[in-house]
């Protein structure tokens, strides 16, 4: 029996307003309260992130955020700096969403180093790595999952894994509906795992592992059941109360 706790986390991306997170976090906050085994944490956009701290302030739920600067400060229009998110409570930081690799020109490297400012500014990096349609069906999945590890890993370290979450998610799973089927999940969760476990046994079996990619309420429990699956990153079912909360409560 895992002794990781899971994790359920809302990624609202570019989505809402004041009213609607307002009317969004009264409804999971009720639902969070009536219990959970989940932790459960919720990353909405920049500007309402001190909004949610005083909202979240009274409840169990953690407050994270989608993205950061790799840089502490200076002159760098538009950007946020780890310290400014931890100043308002944040805990929790995306890095390497496959729509900032993609849409944003993030490599390996500049996801690495973020995942190193996070973690210097006390936060834990959330860092997502998956692989495209054609990666997968060119049978290089491995390959890129292994890659995209190993870039932080060779910055940061192995140890560093002790102070972080790692999401998989398959870009072609993400927004689409299409979920990965818990073998497919599985299969790319114990590679991970393996993959760390090849620098420190310990640092592997410790670090918990989020499925992301379509993860809605009629599918999340058969894929929280399995065994290197240690939660979600939840998208589009994190902006609905209702279906948000029936994934926190379908952890084993
Ligand atoms: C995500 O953006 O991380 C995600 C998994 O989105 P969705 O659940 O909508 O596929």
């Amino acid at each position: 029996m895992s002794k990781r706790q899971s994790l359920v986390a809302g990624n609202w991306k570019m989505n809402g307003s004041l009213e609607s997170i307002g009317q969004l976090v009264a409804a999971i906050s009720q639902g969070v309260s009536e219990g959970t085994e989940a932790e459960v944490l919720l990353c909405p956009p920049y500007v309402y992130v001190a909004e949610l701290a005083g909202l979240l302030e009274k409840t169990d739920i953690r407050l994270g955020a989608q993205n950061v600067s790799h840089l502490e400060s200076g002159a760098y229009t538009g950007e946020v700096a780890p310290s400014m998110l931890k100043d308002f409570a944040c805990e929790y930081v995306i890095v390497g969403h496959s729509e900032r690799r993609m849409l944003y020109s993030e490599n390996d490297v500049r996801v690495a180093e973020k995942f190193i400012a996070v973690q210097a500014n006390g936060m834990i990096p959330i860092l997502c790595i998956g692989e495209l349609l054609e990666e997968r069906e060119s049978n290089c999945t491995e390959e890129v999952i292994a890659r995209q590890l190993d870039a932080v890993i060779e910055l940061a370290g192995i140890m560093a894994f002790k102070a972080a979450v790692i999401a998989y998610e398959p870009v072609w799973a993400i927004g689409t509906g299409k979920t990965a089927t818990p073998e497919q999940a599985q299969e790319v969760h114990e590679f991970i795992r393996l993959r760390l476990a090849r620098h420190d046994h310990e640092t592997a079996e410790g670090v918990r592992i989020l499925y992301g990619g379509s993860v809605k309420a009629d599918n999340a429990k058969q894929l929280f059941e399995l065994a290197d699956i240690d939660g979600g990153l939840i998208g589009g079912a994190s902006l609905v109360a209702d279906d948000f909360l029936t994934i926190c409560h379908s952890v084993r």
